[in-house]
């Protein structure tokens, strides 16, 4: 299993982490609390995940959202080529099947490709988080903060690629 060691992401605030199952966090601090699941991808159709998140904000005093991707994700990968009918599995399929259709994927590389889709997975992650209102609402009068991530294996560099509503994936600075 990967090893991620985020601190110099992390900061001093209480966070919390949303990261893939397949994603070793190193835990560097009290006030650190790591979310796992499959390929960085929310259940949005779970109603027990606002409750979650909510614990983490206002139990836990979190006061930093950090939604970390990662390459190579073979989570998102078997999802993206499953046949299972299991609604958690397709409806994580067909968002990504969207996002690939949207963003004209088929006509990239597919190193490229994997790399774009995973960032784009991180930003529909925070979109997803944003439409809380107990989220959105405390992330523009500044009482939290969303950092999206994606975490390049290789040479374990971390590259932001969202901040608060801004993105600045790779798919975006090169159109
Ligand atoms: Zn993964």
């Amino acid at each position: 299993m990967h090893q991620l060691d985020l601190t110099p992401v992390i900061g001093t605030q209480n966070t919390l982490i949303i990261s893939c199952v397949e994603c070793n966090i190193v835990q560097p601090a009290e006030g650190v609390y790591v979310y796992t699941c499959l390929a960085t991808a929310l259940q949005d159709r779970d109603p027990s995940l606002a409750e979650n998140i909510r614990y983490y904000i206002e139990g836990k005093g979190c006061t930093h959202i950090i939604i970390a991707g990662h390459l190579h994700c073979h989570a998102l990968e078997y999802i993206r080529l499953s046949k299972s009918c299991d609604s958690t599995i397709s409806s994580i399929k067909s968002y990504l099947n969207d996002l690939e259709s949207e963003n004209h994927l088929n006509l990239i590389h597919p190193n490229v490709r994997e790399r774009f889709i995973a960032e784009l997975n991180v930003i529909r992650q925070t979109n997803l988080l944003m439409q809380y209102d107990f989220i959105g609402k405390k992330v523009l009068s500044g009482g939290l903060s969303i950092t999206g991530i994606m975490c390049l294996e290789q040479d374990n560099s971390i590259q932001k690629i969202y901040l608060n509503g801004m993105t600045m994936n790779t798919l975006v600075t090169n159109n």
